[in-house]
């Protein structure tokens, strides 16, 4: 699985090859050899609980038996054929059935992609030039999506303030940006601005933050009664926070759904889905001078289909969503329990799906109270559950249904540990 060169080795080998030493996404001082269930092993073979599981898409966990029976049964009869298969459309159908919004869908493969289409359909429909977003919403890597994504700066709303080099100006000045869970702002921001904007996209719940009650059913609301395209970036919580994701789980239904991670088993896969007079533009003879170009090469790959289709069967059996949801409160659980007993100000952000700690006083409502936790005690807190064989991102634990009683176990360890270190 490393060609038996150590972990040291292969820091070397990727400082040589890799900008920044890696793939950009994760610290590149870990190197993960196997996975298996709810645990990986680094390239020395040391042993972590995973709450990393691909940044979300491994959500039965690593190797699943049925998943991987489901993908060699694929691979010996191809791996992309461009044209339309059986595997890609069954999970369109999976996908129409399942999320409310989509009446049809479009696969890509990246998120990214997805975020990107979704914004481009929006202005084909309403031929208006503006989106806006939610400052610290994650939307991919688009000009657009990198718009006070996870700025420093505290600008002015609704000015947005780019997180990377080379975006046009022009791209700055088409997007507005506004407070998460601020439904007066909005409001307000719509009524200025109302008849230039083509979506609103917001993560039905944004990163850790819930939406506080009523405020996706005024974002509905408004954008119904000013002609804007509903975006809800469903990248994370389709099939996680619900089988039907966020807007099952809120009860709201956007026009468009963004998707990935989980559709795709741990392959490369994700979709557009939305009502079909909108999804209507991709389609050229009905589109006219609305028609929105979009071909990619995997798209719709079979291997990525059936792990995607396997994942979600699995994923649709009696008591999933309650196991996820318990193992993940337990974690939770242990989060409040120990760093309260350690009289350290924090709150435990997010859903049992879902979630993570910041170390704050305040009430955790939108990006500037989780960008305002402490970062260093968020950091030593990660060091020290990595030490104790935790993996987790930097700001999140992914609940995966893998994850067992001695996992748990190991997992409230740690955090009594991590908990003792911040004292
Ligand atoms: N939207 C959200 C909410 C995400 O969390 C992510 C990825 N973390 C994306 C979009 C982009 O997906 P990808 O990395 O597949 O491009």
């Amino acid at each position: 699985m490393t060609d038996g060169a150590s972990l040291r080795d292969w820091c070397e080998r990727a400082a040589r090859v890799l900008p920044a030493a890696g793939f950009g996404n994760f610290d590149p001082s870990v190197v993960i050899a196997r996975g298996k269930g709810a645990r990986v092993w680094d390239a020395d073979g040391n042993e972590y609980v995973d709450y990393l599981i691909g940044s979300g898409p491994m959500m039965l966990g690593h190797g699943h038996p049925e998943v991987l029976q489901a993908v060699q049964e694929q691979v010996a009869h191809g791996f992309t054929f461009f044209a339309n298969n059986a595997k890609g459309i069954k999970l369109a159908e999976e996908i129409a059935d399942a999320m409310a919004c989509a009446g049809q869908v479009r696969f890509v493969s990246t998120g990214s992609e997805a975020d990107m289409y979704a914004m481009r359909l929006a202005r084909a429909h309403t031929g208006r030039e503006k989106i806006l977003k939610f400052e610290g919403g994650y939307h991919g890597m688009s000009g657009e999506a990198l718009m006070s994504l996870a700025p420093t700066k505290r600008v002015n709303f609704p000015q947005a303030v780019p997180d990377s080099a080379g975006i046009p100006e022009a791209v700055r000045e088409a997007m507005l940006i506004a407070p998460f869970n601020d439904p007066d702002f909005v409001r307000g921001l719509l009524d200025e601005h109302g008849d230039e904007i083509a979506a609103i996209i917001v993560e039905p719940l944004q990163r850790l933050v819930p939406p506080e009650p009523g405020f996706l059913e005024m974002l509905r609301e408004e954008t119904l009664r000013r002609g804007i395209v509903l975006i809800f970036d469903e990248v994370v919580t389709g099939f996680r926070l619900a089988f039907g994701g966020g807007q099952e789980k809120y009860g709201v239904t956007p026009d468009l759904c963004t998707l990935g991670k989980v559709i795709g088993g741990g392959f490369p896969l994700a979709a557009i889905a939305g009502r079909e007079e909108v999804m209507a533009h991709f389609d050229k003879a009905k589109a006219g001078d609305g028609f929105t170009f979009q071909i990619g090469t995997l798209s719709g790959n079979p291997v990525a289909s059936v792990a995607g289709l396997k994942t979600m069967e699995v994923l649709k059996r009696p008591g999933t969503y309650d196991t996820l949801r318990a193992s993940g409160r337990r974690v939770m659980d242990a989060i409040t329990r120990e760093l309260g007993a350690a009289g350290v100000a924090h709150r435990v952000v997010g859903d049992p799906v879902l979630f993570d700690v910041v170390f704050t006083d305040r009430e955790v409502r939108d990006y500037r109270d989780t960008a305002d936790g402490n970062a260093e005690q968020a950091k030593i807190f990660n060091s020290v559950l990595r030490a104790h064989g935790i993996l987790k991102p930097d700001s999140k634990f992914y609940i995966s249904l893998a994850l067992t009683d001695a996992d748990l176990a190991q997992t409230e360890e740690a955090i009594a540990a991590a908990a003792r270190s911040l004292v």
